[in-house]
């Protein structure tokens, strides 16, 4: 392959090797093993895994690297949101990959805690918003949740490049500084650059972020890894979309915008986050006791709202 924003050609071998010292590179210099774990008290990290080529690639470099390491536990957790002919088959793909490379794996569904499924949400869709607004806020909760009880210390996440330099424009045309504040805490930064300590969410890290989406897909294809490629048939951020689409125009054109934008975004963040800092959710659900600075958490009003219920509800 060839990587216009490095020069380099690779062959099969050199590029796999490549894609794999790039995320072993990212876990270091994100210092994600700072809280200095060992055998006997190790750290588990959680994996979202969806089925989808990133997610799938990111487990299995995860596995490779941390495989003989007795500091580190992995559990991969799929959510199940209840969408038909989509999520099944990348359960599939999930099932398939856990049980290669014998890792735990747990799946939590939509159905189980909110009482509901995507599909008829999306059909009904009551408040007149994009299907991935409600579905946002489900998964959110659903891996912080399932991240506390499994003792979880961090989650890591498959997003590549291609879906942090989204981020990061949205963001910056947002002229949200508040918003690019959290984004450093919550899961951008350096672990030792981070301050989680006020944080009640588990600290998410994405060890594939400087991996531009096409060589996930090539490396997912070359190592011959189980994934689903569909897309969701609910999939409706289309500010996301035009933000890709003049993100292509300007890679081709200029090659190296993405990690360009990444690198002066992560640093103009950190500023930002050492600015904005203190300003955590101060209270908890008085439904779910989640971290929220309302009397009822935004998914417990959701779960109502889509007709819904929670475990414990009668
Ligand atoms: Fe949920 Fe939207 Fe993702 Fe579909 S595309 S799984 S609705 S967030
Ligand atoms: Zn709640």
């Amino acid at each position: 392959m060839y990587a216009a924003y490095s020069g380099l050609h690779l062959c099969e071998s050199h590029f796999c090797r490549s894609v794999d010292s790039r995320v072993r590179r990212r876990i270091r210099n994100d210092a994600l093993l700072s809280a200095n774990p060992t055998p006997e008290d190790p750290e588990t990290w959680l994996i979202g895994l969806s089925g989808g080529k990133d997610s799938v690639v990111l487990t299995q470099i995860l596995f490779e690297t941390f495989e003989d390491d007795p500091r580190i536990e992995l559990v991969a957790l799929t959510i199940h949101e209840g969408i038909d002919g989509y999520r099944d088959a990348s359960l599939e793909a999930c099932l398939e990959l856990t049980d290669d490379l014998g890792i735990d794996h747990e799946v939590v569904s939509y159905a189980d805690e909110y009482g509901v499924e995507m599909d008829s949400v999306a059909e009904d869709d009551p408040l007149g918003m994009a299907p991935c607004a409600y579905c946002g806020v489900f998964r959110r909760d659903a891996l912080s949740t399932y991240a506390d009880e499994y003792g979880a210390d961090k989650l890591l996440t498959g997003h590549n490049l291609d879906d942090e330099a989204q981020t990061a424009m949205m963001n910056l045309l947002s002229g949200d500084v508040g918003q690019i504040a959290k984004h450093f805490d919550a899961s951008l930064g350096s672990f030792e650059d981070r301050e989680i300590d006020d944080d009640p969410f588990v600290p998410r890290a994405k060890p594939l972020r400087d991996i531009p989406e096409k060589e996930v897909a090539l490396y997912a294809h070359l190592r011959e890894l189980p994934t689903h490629m569909a897309e969701c048939p609910h999939a409706s951020e289309a500010y996301r979309g035009e933000i890709q689409d003049h993100l292509h125009e300007l890679e081709d054109e200029h090659p190296g915008t993405r990690h360009s934008i990444m690198s002066g975004y992560e640093e103009l963040a950190k500023l930002a986050a050492e600015a904005h800092r203190g300003g955590g959710p101060g209270g908890e659900c008085e439904r779910c006791g989640a971290p929220t600075n309302n009397d009822v958490c935004r998914k417990c009003e959701l779960v109502d709202v889509v007709g819904g219920e929670l475990p414990g509800d009668d």
